[in-house]
């Protein structure tokens, strides 16, 4: 389940709600509500599954200080 970072949206969505797509600066996918950007991480699973994981650190894009 991912959560719209941004504050007055707020909608959330299954993965199959969402594309996830990469704009060059990471993982995301727009929220259908709002067209906010949320980033997201890949990961694999033992069994090969692909799982994405909402990064809430990173809340604009961009370069990112650490
Ligand atoms: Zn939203």
């Amino acid at each position: 389940m991912f959560t719209c970072r941004n504050q007055s949206c707020g909608a959330q969505w299954d993965q199959s709600d969402v594309v996830i797509k990469n704009e060059g600066q990471g993982l995301l996918f727009r929220c259908p509500m709002c067209g906010a950007r949320n980033y997201v991480e890949r990961f694999e699973g033992d069994d090969g599954s692909v799982l994405y994981e909402q990064m809430e650190g990173r809340p604009f894009p961009g370069p990112v200080a650490e």
